[in-house]
């Protein structure tokens, strides 16, 4: 029976293995890794608050700039064709193609911009002398919302437009693709520099840590969320961040399936109806993805037709017969290349969002090459399908608990006691 203070300070689970560790202090630069797995489980930071703030007023300012901003245009017939970040989605919508439109407001707009306010709204109410109760349920969806912005994957779509439209016209690029460009790195400097687990023991340290008595228990449970570890019932809210406690996603396997499965059937129209139709002097013809790799490679652009096979081909391949592996193999209970299988999991869930790549690509063509005879970019019912089973990788890899297959293999298997409920091993890496 667990006595006194519910919460284990210094205990930290593992979330992609699920092994209980302790954790050393971290001395600015070291980094705690999982012994068993290999995750980075936190990495030390220093004057980690005040830089992340810095970085992320740097880039609402910058993103404040690029939506007013046009981002690129175009010079062809005596006319100038102009952009902003909301051209493209409003061209697609005319179009009829809604989906698409919507997916790239929330990736492009809607999720940066809650991301930073978010973050903003936490870090300045750190500093403030009555932090809001609400900061901990704030924190907790930032970095929910983290994969959803895709402002680098919709730079990388635009550098390959831009290439693309050097072919057709005279093309210029923007202010706000500049101060987007600046967005990007003021996120990735506040990604780099942001100590999660310092913001974490910030809000408790300022009294935003409201401990419901639980039931007792011996039951050891790590939130999802903040990482706290304390003896818990599931289902419990979590002191710090209030989410409920799970020992594993709900319902992990099953929601998988589903949503692999529905991006497997997607993934067939994806690939077999056009996605793109550039229309020059009144004739095109609508490409495929593959087709669109096969265009860039007769048109000598080898760096070009490799990202767009990697990012529209691979990558979502990548992720479905890798998924379906892992999740056949945790339903049969296998403890083979366990490590393998959680780096193939963390690979599938940091590169699952550049496919994005291509949607990004048709919504800048779409936006900025309506010049009616001299070219017209159209979109395909391909993209549809393909934006979908980009979301619903990324949904299924979301919804899969990688430790389920350390789980599975340890009912089955003697895995030399690394399955204990405590007391892992941990290593800082300098
Ligand atoms: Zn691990
Ligand atoms: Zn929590």
């Amino acid at each position: 029976m667990a006595e006194g203070d519910p919460i284990l300070r210094g205990e930290r689970e593992c979330q992609d293995c699920g092994l209980f560790q302790n954790m050393p202090a971290l001395a600015p630069g070291d980094a705690a890794c999982c012994g068993r797995c290999g995750a980075t489980l936190r990495r030390g930071r220093k004057d980690s608050l005040t830089r992340a703030l810095a970085c992320a007023m740097g880039a609402l300012l910058l993103f404040l700039v690029a939506l007013q901003l046009p981002f690129m245009d175009v010079r062809a017939v005596g006319r100038t064709y102009e952009a902003n970040l909301f051209t493209g989605p409003s061209m697609l919508d005319q179009r009829g193609m809604w989906e698409i439109s919507l997916v790239v407001l929330v990736t492009l707009v809607l999720m940066p911009a809650l991301q930073l306010l978010l973050l903003l709204t936490v870090l300045l109410g750190l500093r403030s002398k009555y932090p809001p109760r609400l900061l901990p349920r704030l924190f907790g969806y930032v970095e929910r919302i983290r994969p959803w912005s895709m402002i680098e994957v919709f730079l990388l779509g635009s550098f390959v437009a831009y290439t693309r439209l050097q072919a057709i016209a005279d093309v210029q690029v923007g202010p706000a693709l500049l101060a987007l460009a600046g967005v990007m790195l003021c996120l990735v400097g506040a990604d780099v520099v942001l100590d999660h687990d310092a913001v974490w023991e910030e809000l408790e340290a300022r009294g935003l840590l409201h401990m419901r008595a639980a039931p007792a228990t011996d039951r050891v449970i790590g939130c999802d969320c903040c990482r706290l570890v304390l003896h818990a019932p599931s289902g419990w809210p979590c002191p710090r961040c209030g989410r409920k406690l799970r020992q594993r996603k709900r319902q992990s396997l099953i929601r998988s399936w589903a949503l692999l499965s529905a991006a497997t059937a997607l993934y067939v129209p994806a690939n077999l109806y056009p996605i793109i139709t550039v229309i020059r002097f009144g004739s095109g013809e609508p490409s495929t993805i593959w087709q669109g790799v096969v265009e860039l490679v007769d048109a000598q652009m080898w760096p070009l037709a490799l990202l767009v096979f990697l990012a529209s081909l691979t990558v979502p391949l990548l992720k479905l017969t890798g998924m379906t592996g892992m999740l056949l193999m945790t339903s049969y209970g296998s403890s083979a290349w366990l490590q393998q299988r959680t780096r193939l999991f963390r690979l599938i869930d940091a590169v699952g969002r550049w496919s994005m790549i291509d949607v990004f690509m048709l919504t800048v063509l779409v936006a900025l090459v309506h010049m009616g005879f001299v070219a017209t970019v159209l979109p395909g019912p391909g993209a549809g399908a393909f934006a979908s089973v980009v979301v619903l990788t990324m949904l299924a890899a979301g919804a899969f608990d990688p430790r389920l297959m350390w789980d599975a293999a340890a009912a089955g298997h003697d895995l030399s006691g690394v399955s204990a409920p405590t007391g892992g091993v941990l290593s800082a890496v300098a």
